[in-house]
């Protein structure tokens, strides 16, 4: 089991299993104290009462509201209302060169992201994200990443993804922190499959 490549410049390996591998994050410049950021969740759309049925027009999906009559009189176009999952975005702040690091995001990391390519439009579009500080102290950050396929399976399902996509095709991912007093942080799990 190896490492995701945009992972591999900022970790050592800390332990390998079959199907896990656990790395701790190490920036270039040597520094292994991180401030940690996570992505704010985005508004849920509140859909008042009397829209009960989607209709499909010119390509573009709309929940509508009719009448009593049967006429649509208020339309709300669906854009991504039913994307699979909420961006989640978990970036980290070296706490002695202050470079940025991008350790996960759901749009581009994990099988779900390459299997269903987000690419494009939605995981490209970084500056709509929010961020917020989850603690407030900088912390030593580990990754454990599953693989539950092996690439044999992989290549064999997916003919032209080739070894560098199977490792970012990941189907699970924990990160947590440790700080002062070997504390652990859970700072965030995801099932990527
Ligand atoms: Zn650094």
């Amino acid at each position: 089991m190896l490492i995701p490549e945009y992972l591999q410049e900022i970790s050592e390996t800390i332990k390998k299993t079959k199907n896990t591998v656990t790395i701790k994050l190490k920036c270039n410049c040597g520094g292994s104290d991180f401030k940690v950021y996570k992505s704010v969740e985005q508004d849920i759309v509140d859909i008042e009462h009397g829209f009960n049925e989607i209709i499909r027009d010119n390509g573009e999906l709309y929940l509508v509201k009719r009448n009593f009559f049967g006429k649509i009189i208020k339309r709300i176009k669906c854009d991504n209302m039913f994307c699979k999952k909420q961006r989640k975005i978990i970036k980290v702040n070296c706490e002695k060169c202050g470079i940025e690091h991008i350790i996960f995001d759901n749009y581009k990391h994990g099988y779900d992201a390459i299997i269903n390519k987000y690419e494009g439009n939605a995981a490209n579009s970084n500056d709509l994200v929010e961020f917020k500080l989850c603690y407030s102290h900088p912390m030593e950050v580990f990754l454990k990443i599953y693989q539950d396929i092996l690439y044999d399976d992989f290549k064999e399902e997916f003919h032209d993804l080739d070894f560098n996509t199977y490792l970012y095709s990941f189907s699970n991912i924990d990160i947590y922190g440790v700080a002062s007093k070997n504390k652990k942080i859970n700072i965030y799990s995801e099932e990527t499959a």
